[in-house]
């Protein structure tokens, strides 16, 4: 994968930058030594690894404002960071770069039940903002798998989604204020605990925008009263296909379940072997279904998604009649990832959306494609949103296997295009899949994105190498004036 070349000239300079980061950020926030930013080299995404120049943990908002202004004035790369867990590279460092950990962002600023909103600092785990409200009824409805450990920075970042995002959205409709730093120094605040507000939709803008337009220094999102109550059916099925259909009925009835996932045969079995949830091992399609409201409305809804079932030739339902029922049906699908990993020394997890109706077409030309690339693939994904994640299980060790399961990933992703889908549900773009952004959009869309960036950071130095495909940057956007035989921006790669 092709980066930015490392700037020579701002590597020569390199420990004069680091002073200037001491100046502001003392003692153990600013991180030179090689084994200290060796816990930084990369993300999720562990096949991509670069040391950072420096690694800076800022603790106050004024010190994200001098860092930036800093780094903006001496033209030095800055990529921010949360807590790491993302899949798509986007937090990948540059050698060239200074990479802004936000880690220490850990303090939940305000608690306001009567607005229904909380707001916190960027660091803050997604987990730890339902931690703060349960005792008072109230719940974060948005829930990444990785809940446990991502921050609500790096959510806002990616607009993250999670198993109830079918039902009570995602991210972007679930935060309602922001305040971010832009590359120059400047502090903007977006929305706060009101709804909308006056003007274009910046807040829309930042959410999902990957750390290429500003540091998010503190997060307002609301808060949702927890469900009086909540079931989840098991259903199996004998073929992906009446699954599939099954999915789209439920939705066309109207009915919005809390949650809906599916797993196919290799991710149930691995599932089953490794939490014993009770998993029906024969099923091609394995649906769980989270029905939640009053307990008039789950116990009718549950009959209506029963009888669907029955409809669609289901050949098991189970229905949990407790709280922990209805948690061991979950422990499966949320320890479906760690399972798949030990069917396979390395799995590479894949994010893309498809329109609901074309989920077992497109199933079934993945299964096809397992041959062409000689690599399996387990699926476990959001069913209700179309929103699959495709594993695609590979050795490292083997040469070429990374680069093969890669490869399919690229076809799996230019298939969810094909058929009308986009290239990302939920993980972002980042590295991972910014080279296929031509696939999707025109070359004028992606000069009208690129001018979007352009307008918060025109020189073009925060996470650069990230979501727009090289030479796709603020340099092409104009015609390139070349003096004396001195090109400008000679760091970006030419083809
Ligand atoms: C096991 C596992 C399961 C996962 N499950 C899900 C899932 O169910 N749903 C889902 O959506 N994702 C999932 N993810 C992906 C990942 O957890 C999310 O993308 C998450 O939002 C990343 O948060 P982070 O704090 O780790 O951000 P990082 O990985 O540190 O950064 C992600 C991006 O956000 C930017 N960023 C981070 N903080 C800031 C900030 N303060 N200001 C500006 N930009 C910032 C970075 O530059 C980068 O581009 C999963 C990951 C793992 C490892």
């Amino acid at each position: 994968m092709l980066m930015p070349l490392p700037d020579e000239k701002i590597l020569a300079r390199s420990a004069e930058i680091v002073a200037a980061l001491r100046k502001i950020v003392p003692g153990e926030g600013v991180v030179e030594s090689e084994a200290g930013r060796r816990a930084y080299e990369c993300d999720a995404l562990t096949a991509y690894r670069t040391l950072p120049m420096v690694v800076v943990l800022p603790e106050t908002t004024e010190q994200v404002v001098q860092i930036m202004r800093a780094c903006s004035e001496m033209g030095v790369k800055v990529v921010p960071r949360g807590s790491g867990t993302s899949l798509s590279g986007g937090a990948l460092p540059l050698a060239d770069a200074v990479l802004l950990a936000m880690g220490k962002f850990k303090k939940i600023l305000d608690i306001d039940v009567e607005n229904r909103c909380v707001t916190v600092q960027p660091g803050v785990t997604n987990l730890a903002i339902t931690a703060a409200v349960q005792d008072q009824g109230f719940y974060y409805a948005p829930d990444p798998s990785s809940q446990i450990a991502c921050s609500i920075g790096g959510n806002v970042a990616e607009n993250s989604g999670g198993v109830h995002c079918l039902k009570y959205g995602l991210t972007t409709n679930n935060v309602i204020g922001i305040e971010f730093v832009t590359i120059d120094g400047e502090i903007i605040r977006l929305g706060g605990k009101h709804y909308d507000a006056a003007g274009y939709d910046l807040l829309g803008v930042m959410v999902g925008s990957e750390g290429l337009l500003g540091v998010v220094t503190e997060v307002t999102v609301r808060i949702l009263p927890k469900p009086p109550g909540a079931r989840a059916l098991l259903i199996g099925f004998a073929s992906i296909e009446s699954a599939a259909e099954c999915v789209a009925d439920i939705i066309g009835q109207g009915i919005i379940p809390g949650g809906m996932e599916m797993m196919d045969k290799p991710a149930t079995q691995a599932a089953e072997a490794f939490v014993h949830a009770g998993y029906p091992q024969d099923a091609e399609a394995l649906l769980i279904v989270e029905l939640d409201g009053c307990e008039a409305e789950v116990h009718h809804l549950v009959e209506q998604v029963e009888g669907l079932a029955q409809k669609h030739s289901a050949n098991s339902i189970r229905t949990s009649h407790s709280e922990e029922e209805r948690l061991l049906f979950w422990a499966g699908r949320k320890a479906a990832f760690p399972a798949v990993g030990r069917l396979s020394p390395d799995f590479y997890c894949m994010d893309g959306t498809i329109p609901r109706r074309r989920l077992s077409d497109v199933l079934l030309r993945i299964r096809q494609m397992e041959g062409k690339h000689g690599l399996r693939v387990a699926n476990v994904f959001h069913a209700g949103d179309g929103n699959l994640h495709p594993l695609i299980m590979y050795d490292a060790n083997k040469p070429g296997e990374l680069e093969q399961a890669e490869e399919f990933g690229n076809d799996i992703l230019k298939l969810c295009v094909e058929v009308g889908g986009v290239l990302t549900g939920e993980h972002g773009v980042g590295v991972e899949k910014r080279d296929l952004m031509g696939e999707m959009f025109t070359e004028t869309d992606l000069n009208q994105q690129m001018r979007l960036k352009c307008a918060f950071d025109p020189q073009s130095l925060l996470n650069p190498g990230k979501v727009f495909p090289q030479l796709c940057r603020c340099a092409e956007l104009g015609r390139v004036h070349v003096h004396g035989g001195q090109t400008r921006f000679s760091e970006l790669p030419r083809f």
